[in-house]
């Protein structure tokens, strides 16, 4: 059954009256019809909602298929292997799921929890011996950045990181124009990430859960931006954060940060990351014979872009579904992507994020180690 005819099949029963007693029956055939050959079969740990939009974006793929749960919520999973058609036995809790090494469904876990949770979360899917895919921040600093590289690596499993935007169509198009010279000799990189949040009990504004604030969460993206719209890796820093509510955000749990980079070739980079202001979402890039700027820059799209030389015009795919088909080829097929997405690069983001808080607290220019 093709992927389009499967997510039509899968809505139309769930909205049938007869779904709950004819699913299970029905979702042990899709499972059987999909999970084929040469197909990277994932399991979603944490059934959030950005797992919500991955698991629905997958549905489109051509190359990897949902397979297996790991949640701790008995009810979202009982939703889900309806929706999704999972057997029980592939589903686990975050007690069990261990078991998932004799589990010959899974290929890999795609880690979607807390980001401080992420860390032990890969060396237990390591040691099970199962590939890694992992949200953004893949983890809460550089030094539990490098304990996942060499696991992954200990374990011979891939560790892949949740960088939609490097298999973003206009993005790679940017890429391509500043490879090819288009914008001459780079000079000068703006990168603005943020949004305004909500629910101050949420765990995005608790540091233990977070790691951190509006930089583990949105910032990245700037961070991360830089270094493929440069093509350089920046080696110094300077931050400055303001506050304007010190109730809601707690000590560690950063608002607002601007941020300086300098790169090897002389470019530099100005960015803002924040969670006190809507719809802040863009970067420029300037060139001695050029620019490109993209508005917005990292959303889950459209992109929307244009460079000195006209409009980029590329049809708009669904991040998450391109982004999967692609970690499938890089872990089945060992593709090398024009941009990576795997565990040594989230690991240079964490230590320029390591070294943007190291320079808030001391007030002056850090070096990238
Ligand atoms: P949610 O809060 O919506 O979901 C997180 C899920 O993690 C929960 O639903 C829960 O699932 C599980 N979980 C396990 N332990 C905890 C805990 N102690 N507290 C809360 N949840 C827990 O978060 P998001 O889905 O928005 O974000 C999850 C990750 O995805 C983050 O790292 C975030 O940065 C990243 N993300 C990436 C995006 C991208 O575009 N690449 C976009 C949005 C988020 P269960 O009940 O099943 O156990």
């Amino acid at each position: 059954m093709k992927a389009t005819s499967r997510r039509n099949f899968l809505s139309s029963v769930a909205q049938s009256a007869l779904t709950v007693s004819l699913l299970p029956a029905f979702g042990a055939g899709i499972e059987n019809q999909l999970v084929g050959e040469g197909k990277l079969r994932v399991a979603i740990m944490g059934l959030g909602s950005y797992a919500n939009r991955v698991a629905e974006a997958m549905l489109d793929c051509k190359r990897a298929v949902l397979t297996g749960l790991i949640s701790g919520s008995p009810e979202k999973v009982k939703t889900w292997q309806s929706k999704y058609g999972i057997p029980d036995k592939n589903c686990y809790d975050y007690g069990n799921f261990d078991a998932i090494r004799s589990n010959p469904d899974i290929d890999a876990v795609y880690i979607i929890t807390p980001n401080a949770l992420h860390k032990e979360q890969t060396l237990r899917v390591a040691r099970a011996g199962k590939h890694v895919i992992c949200e953004k921040p893949m983890s809460v600093n550089a030094a539990e950045a490098e304990e996942m590289v060499a696991a992954c690596k200990k374990a011979g499993v891939k560790l892949l990181i949740g960088y939609r935007m490097h298999v973003e169509a206009k993005t790679l198009e940017v890429i391509r124009l500043r490879k090819s010279g288009a914008f001459g000799k780079i000079v000068f990189f703006q990168g603005l990430s943020g949004f305004k949040i909500g629910d101050p009990t949420q765990w995005r504004l608790n540091k233990s859960l977070a790691g951190g604030g509006a930089m583990m969460d949105i910032g990245i993206y700037s961070v991360n931006g830089s270094r493929y719209m440069v093509g350089e890796e920046p080696i110094w820093v300077t931050a400055q954060e303001t506050k304007t509510d010190p109730v809601k955000f707690k000590p560690g749990v950063d608002e607002t940060i601007i941020f300086q980079m300098g790169f090897p070739s002389g470019a530099v980079a100005s960015c803002l990351s924040t969670y006190n202001a809507n719809h802040l979402d863009k970067f420029f890039l300037s060139g001695d014979k050029g620019f490109a700027e993209m508005q917005p820059s990292t959303g889950y799209g459209p992109i929307m872009g244009k460079t000195h030389l006209g409009t980029l015009d590329f049809a708009h795919r669904t991040h998450q579904t391109v982004q999967m088909d692609e970690m499938a080829d890089v872990i089945l097929d060992n593709k090398k992507l024009e941009v990576p997405l795997d565990g040594e690069e989230g690991l240079k983001d964490m230590k320029i994020i390591d070294a943007i808080y190291r320079s808030v607290a001391s007030g002056k220019k850090e070096f990238i180690s």
